[in-house]
């Protein structure tokens, strides 16, 4: 069983939790650069979805990812949350993400999405047309268990499935645009999502193991990462005391814990695993 690997490349500063402070302190080249060479040293693939403002501010780091066989997709421009925007806004939003890697890759072979903060949901369905007509063949957005008041698709599809372009929860045979949920852990009548950033620091690795290998009894799963959460030096704002523990628990021990899970799991880039090189 193969799992796809997601790293969402943002500097520490684009988290929701944060509620807008950019102390101009700016990391995410070195945050990034440890989760490259714990990849090499496993010698895995993954997928590194960028912010279009770090690809424009840092070039160099993208071409970096490129040439040790990583794929690139999307992490929105801005990383605003889509709820944020409006189908307007959001193709604005592509096209200055898609220009910048235009500049840097002179080819543009970009074809996978994630959404900052799980934004893709029954509020932003017209995201997904707005994808479709910029020629991405898969999204990586839909959050499929509704625990957080900002994120959270009930009842969508718990594997990798066609998604209808009018309903997010919706399969649709015929639809361009293949939709890699966050597949959380079954048991009895919970869900409960482990698969990566909070939950990854939150749970201790013997439960993921645990969990992460229930999951792949059936079917694989997506794991996803921010290079800030691996990154001893990522500035501690004083924040409400849940934001605080949500952006901040288990930072130093998060890197040691990918490793295990790669070495324990197979990973590839989203596109290997769905098929789509
Ligand atoms: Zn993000």
């Amino acid at each position: 069983m193969i799992n796809a690997l997601a790293i969402d490349t943002e500097e520490w500063f684009h988290s929701e939790l944060l509620g807008g402070q950019r102390p101009p302190i700016f990391q995410v080249c070195e945050a990034t650069q440890q989760v490259l060479d714990l990849l090499d040293r496993q010698q895995v693939k993954a997928s590194f979805f960028i912010v279009g403002e770090v690809a424009e501010r840092y070039p160099d780091l993208v071409r970096k990812i490129i040439e040790r066989g990583h794929e690139i997709g999307c992490h929105g421009f801005s990383h605003h949350p889509l709820w944020k925007l409006d189908e307007d806004l959001f193709r604005e939003e592509m096209k200055r993400f898609h220009k910048v890697m235009k500049d840097i890759l002179a080819r543009d072979r970009i074809k996978g999405f994630r959404a900052p903060c799980f934004s893709i949901d029954h509020r932003t369905t017209w995201a997904l047309k707005v994808l479709v007509d910029f020629g991405y063949r898969y999204d990586a957005s839909v959050f499929p268990v509704k625990l957080n008041p900002h994120y959270g698709v009930r009842g969508a599809p718990l594997r990798p499935y066609r998604i209808s372009l009018k309903d997010v929860r919706k399969e649709d045979p015929a639809s361009p645009l293949i939709e890699f949920p966050t597949v959380p852990l079954r048991l009895w009548k919970l869900k409960i999502p482990l698969a990566g950033g909070f939950y990854l620091r939150l749970f201790p690795v013997s439960f993921l193991e645990w969990g992460l290998r229930r999951i792949n009894r059936d079917q694989p799963f997506l794991l996803y990462f921010h290079p800030w959460e691996g990154f001893s030096e990522t500035p501690r704002l004083n924040l409400p005391r849940i934001n605080r523990f949500i952006s901040y628990y288990g930072i130093g021990t998060a890197l040691k814990k990918l490793e295990y899970l790669l070495s324990y799991f197979n990973f590839s880039r989203v596109d290997h695993v769905l098929g789509l090189i």
